[in-house]
């Protein structure tokens, strides 16, 4: 009989599965508790893919021999539940993917910096004239071009949630950015089950294959070892120790291994520490593909970077604005103020996914001239920050945000939407937020 294959959730990742299963031959049906997008509806119509929206029928589910989940639906989803109690596997899109290509996967994950970095290691490939492919959380899912495209190489951004249903996948190169808490309202609130979601990425791989790390990182330090790790180490680090693939000496970026150059630190194109470290990575990946060291250099400071990391708006009135609306963790807005050169006023609340704001209390008091509180429930903001005697705006939505910040900001100074928490609060997704955002400062 054919094997039935149930996806659930049919944003980019479950439409593209869906396409790649109807494709092999599997008996595919498609089940959404909310409402599906007219452009996804359409895809599956076209390949004559059955799908529902707006519920979870049980017979047309619980028949499955193996379920995609998007990496949006919960462990803990009633549905989910079900399924695991008959023993059905479930498996992520990457996973189903990744069996139905050769291709070599270049892999990043981290809890901050993956998009930089995925979309920095694809500029250099391109670049390149490498045959690459971009995949995972950003732009199209990998199913749909294993389905419709031919790549050799895919770079795939991998959350936690991705890297929790992949079971034989198997990265060529696993890039390891960072770890610090995140999403562990996802993870019963334990660190160390985010932690070993997120080493899943180097499970599969042998010695032949690389993985390249953050060795200043004390989390990845103290738990590196309890993983069976058989790939080829490529570790990066700020200042030399043995065996760094790459470091920074005389303000120069060293890349060692397998080629050895360096170039100036202030040719890079994307500037602060944090983006120090996804260069890195970024140049280490190239060079371990073979690119030639001169295109490197030159991919390295020519990327225009990413929107809504870091991005500057404009000027008004002698005032800097920038949109890290992706900072959605307390450990982005640290990066992100820590790379402020003038005073800043601080927008920051939104969805708190159990914060602890001490990591920035230092800074905070150190750059910021004023702060706006920008969500529902701003209490345990007040909590923290009430006692640092720095000027407070209450708001809920995004105009009185901004509005806010051109009152309080002075001549000189910066003001910087980075908020540490999730949007779905007061808006769609953390692009919505962003986009809101440029639209009320341009319009001042
Ligand atoms: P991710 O995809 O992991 O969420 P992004 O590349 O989208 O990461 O960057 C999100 C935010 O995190 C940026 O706005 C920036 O402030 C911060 N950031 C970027 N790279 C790093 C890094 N290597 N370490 C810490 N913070 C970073």
């Amino acid at each position: 009989m054919t094997k039935r294959i149930v996806i659930l959730g049919a944003g980019e990742s479950g439409a593209g599965a869906a396409v790649l299963a109807k494709k092999q031959g599997f008996d595919t049906f498609v089940s959404d508790m909310s409402a599906i997008k007219d452009h996804y509806k359409k895809i599956l119509d076209e390949r004559d893919i059955a799908w529902e929206e707006g519920k979870h029928t049980e017979e047309l589910i619980l028949n499955a021999d193996e379920v995609i989940k998007s990496p949006g639906i919960s462990n803990n989803a009633p549905m989910i539940q079900k399924l695991k109690a008959k023993g059905t596997p479930i498996i992520s899109e990457i996973e189903f993917a990744g069996r139905y290509t050769n291709a070599k996967m270049i892999c990043i994950t981290g809890s901050n910096g993956k998009t930089t970095t995925t979309s920095l290691i694809y500029h250099i490939f391109k670049k390149a004239g490498l045959n690459v492919g971009l995949a995972g959380n950003i732009g199209q899912s990998l199913a749909f071009q294993v389905a419709e495209c031919n790549y050799d190489y895919y770079v795939i951004e991998l959350s936690s949630f991705q890297l929790d249903n992949m079971y034989k996948f198997h990265a060529n190169i696993a890039v390891m950015m960072n770890i610090t808490p995140d999403h562990l309202d996802r993870y019963e609130y334990k660190m160390q089950n985010y932690v070993d979601a997120k080493f899943r990425i180097i499970q599969n791989q042998t010695a032949k294959d690389a993985f390249i790390f953050w060795n200043d990182d004390p989390i990845i330090q103290k738990e590196l070892h309890k993983y069976g790790i058989h790939g080829q180490y490529y570790p990066f680090a700020e200042g030399k120790k043995e065996g760094e693939a790459a470091y920074v000496e005389d303000k120069k970026v060293h890349f060692t291994e397998p080629i050895s150059f360096n170039m100036e630190q202030e040719e890079l194109a994307l500037t602060g520490k944090h983006n120090l470290f996804n260069s890195m990575a970024a140049g280490i990946s190239a060079n371990l593909a073979g690119i030639k060291k001169e295109c490197i250099r030159e991919a390295l400071s020519d990327f225009e970077g990413v929107e809504h990391r870091l991005e500057k708006v404009c000027r008004v009135k002698g005032v800097e604005y920038i949109n890290d609306s992706k900072a959605t963790n307390v450990n982005s807005c640290w990066y992100a103020l820590q790379s402020m050169k003038t005073k800043t006023v601080l927008i920051l609340g939104g969805k708190d996914k159990g914060n602890d704001y001490s990591e920035i209390a230092d800074l905070v008091k150190e750059k910021c001239s004023g702060l706006i509180f920008m969500g529902l429930h701003n209490e345990k903001l007040h909590d923290f920050f009430g006692s640092f005697g720095l000027p407070i705006a209450d708001v809920q939505s995004m105009q009185d945000a901004v509005n806010a910040a051109y009152n309080m900001a002075q001549k000189g100074e910066t003001v910087l939407l980075s908020p540490c928490c999730a949007s779905f609060d007061l808006f769609k997704s953390y692009e919505d937020r962003g986009e809101q955002f440029k639209r009320c400062v341009r319009n001042l």
